[in-house]
């Protein structure tokens, strides 16, 4: 999972695909009009056997402001490799305060960091 985001991040779409399962995966991927992602957030995450499960929203810069993307994605598991099926998503936009935790993921807060 995370290795998906890091591969989101520097837009590696071999990757992608390597991992993302047959019966779902596109026939290809353009990540050129893809946000600038800059942190990642697990919600919560289960695995079974050979599935699993996992919430996470991610957070992006566009223009002057923050979007992010949730999701609830499905994996499974298959000669011992985990591959993304399909994901419940739900976008929407971010507006820290100056006192927030800062969107980036630095730790400090928004007014110290990227405001
Ligand atoms: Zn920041």
């Amino acid at each position: 999972m995370r290795s998906r985001f890091s591969a989101f991040v520097v837009k590696d779409a071999d990757y992608l695909l390597e991992t993302w399962h047959p019966e779902t995966r596109p026939a290809e991927l353009d990540l050129s009009g893809s946000p600038e992602w800059v942190s990642l957030q697990i919600l919560s995450s289960s695995a079974g056997v050979d599935t699993g499960r996992v919430h996470f929203r991610a957070v992006y810069r566009a223009g002057g402001g923050w979007g992010y993307l949730e999701e609830r994605s499905d994996f499974s598991k298959e000669n011992g490799r985990w591959f993304y099926r399909e994901g419940e998503t739900r976008e929407g936009v971010l507006k820290p305060g100056r006192n927030d935790p800062c969107p980036c993921g630095s730790g400090r807060k928004f007014k110290a960091c990227c405001l």
